[in-house]
């Protein structure tokens, strides 16, 4: 058996593993992406990507392509029960519009693009093991025998091979809120690039136009409800749909192509995610709850802060390499960490606390807390920088005022957020 040489070996070729070896291999670097799956192929994920996202893949030659394969997203209706929000100029307000494409196409593109930059392209090989020397990981071992480099990436997702092997313990685990049920229509009946995002009763929601000119509709389910979803799918995602009668009545213009989908199982959590010669990127070193559709784009924004590292560092040479990573690592967690809780309260199973759903109701009625509230959703604007304290307070203040019969409940809402805000102050140090 060889033994191949790179600079950089990339675990997994999704948006987190190509991404990077795109912006690797345009900075001069021989790198080589193996991935186990036969592509074009799809992951368990719904897929709308945000603006920010959208930017990302334009900066890396990708949009054009991408934007003849399905209708870019520019207008919006945001509702959390009675907060409802209407955009159309996503382009103007958040520097790109959303796009909507499913996996076996984004990710292939994003290959593709990263052979043409000079990356080696490996699928169906799988990673099984890492190869150590003296405490430090120098490659990885394959079905097609062991490849060295001088950095190992681990873009595995969620199960991550690499993370396992280097022992990466996981923190800050949160339970899965809801499950996520999703399908592809034909000739529905839909406005042209406008996306659906909510949260009504007990259901979440998202549904856009997607490509191949199919429309897709998630409903998420409470996981308490997990056993009769899976028993009956289509009866708990028309259960879902009536919530919101307008998507309903998109949905059901057209007709449904293929299964319904299921993703029953998954956590929020942090990974360590740096060690001697490897590091981890997208889901395989952080994962949040999908409900405000955050993963695509946290994982290219990602790789544009990596890459740079990488490269700097392993001009630099070893030990000063494995600082700078440890560094990213840090600058990940605290990247990651308001949103994090943010996209658990929003995914969190049961109706919305009413102190929550206040504070929202006022947000919607203001137009320029909205703008802010659609660049806290595109990664632009922390949470709280609109969520401020005197602004819960007065929403705390008014509902008593208004809703005298339910004084107990707001307070004791208003009590879980203080003491929620308290333990998630500062993202943990990277050791
Ligand atoms: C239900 C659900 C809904 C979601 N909805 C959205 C959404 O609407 N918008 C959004 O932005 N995000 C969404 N996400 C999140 C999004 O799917 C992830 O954040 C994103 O896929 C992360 O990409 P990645 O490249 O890090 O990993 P992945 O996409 O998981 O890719 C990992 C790759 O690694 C490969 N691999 C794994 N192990 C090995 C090995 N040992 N050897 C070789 N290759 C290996 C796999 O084959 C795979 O191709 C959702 C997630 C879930 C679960």
């Amino acid at each position: 058996m060889s033994t191949d040489e790179f600079d950089v070996v990339v675990v997994g070729g999704r948006c987190a593993g190509a991404s990077l070896a795109i912006r690797l291999a345009r900075a001069g670097l021989r790198v080589c992406v193996h991935d186990r799956a036969h592509f074009p192929s799809d992951v368990p994920s719904t897929h709308g990507i945000q603006p920010a996202g959208v930017a990302i893949l334009r900066e890396l030659g990708c949009f054009e392509r991408l934007a003849t394969l399905t209708e870019p997203i520019n207008r919006g209706t945001l509702v959390v029960d009675e907060a409802r929000i209407e955009f159309d100029d996503a382009d103007e307000l958040l520097g790109a519009p959303m796009l909507n494409l499913r996996r076996h196409v984004l990710d292939t593109v994003l290959l593709e693009t990263a052979a043409e930059a000079g990356a080696e392209i490996r699928t169906r090989t799988a990673v099984t093991g890492l190869l150590q020397e003296h405490g430090r990981v120098v490659g990885v071992l394959t079905g097609d025998g062991p490849v060295r480099a001088r950095l190992v990436v681990g873009a595995d997702g969620a199960r991550s091979t690499v993370a396992r092997l280097a022992g990466a313990e996981e923190y800050r685990r949160t339970p899965p809120g809801r499950l996520f049920v999703w399908g592809y229509f034909e000739g529905t009946d839909h406005p042209t690039g406008h996306v659906w995002l909510g949260r009504i009763g007990d259901h979440g929601f998202l549904a856009s136009p997607t490509d191949g000119g199919c429309f897709m509709a998630v409903v998420a389910v409470s996981m308490e409800r997990k056993a009769e979803v899976l028993a009956d799918r289509p009866a708990a995602f028309a259960e879902g749909l009536r919530d919101w009668p307008e998507l309903d009545a998109v949905v059901a213009s057209g007709r449904r192509t293929g299964p319904l989908h299921v993703v029953p199982e998954w956590h929020g959590y942090f990974r360590r995610s740096a060690g001697p010669g490897w590091v981890l990127v997208g889901d395989a070193g952080h994962f949040k709850d999908p409900t405000p559709g955050q993963g695509i784009a946290d994982a290219l924004r990602q790789t544009t802060t990596l890459a740079p590292v990488v490269v700097r560092g392993l001009e630099a040479g070893a030990p000063d390499l494995d600082d700078a990573l440890r560094r990213w690592w840090s600058w990940r967690d605290r990247d990651a960490w308001a949103m994090y809780w943010f996209a658990r309260d929003l995914g969190a199973a049961g109706p919305l606390p009413l102190l929550q759903r206040e504070v929202l109701r006022r947000v919607a009625a203001d137009p320029r807390r909205s703008r802010h509230l659609l660049q806290v959703l595109n990664h632009d604007v922390p949470p709280g920088r609109l969520f401020t304290v005197p602004f819960a307070l007065t929403a705390l203040a008014g509902a008593l005022v208004t809703k005298k019969g339910q004084r107990t409940r707001l307070l004791r809402d208003a009590g879980t957020v203080v003491a929620d805000e308290l333990r998630h102050l500062r993202p943990p140090r990277a050791s």
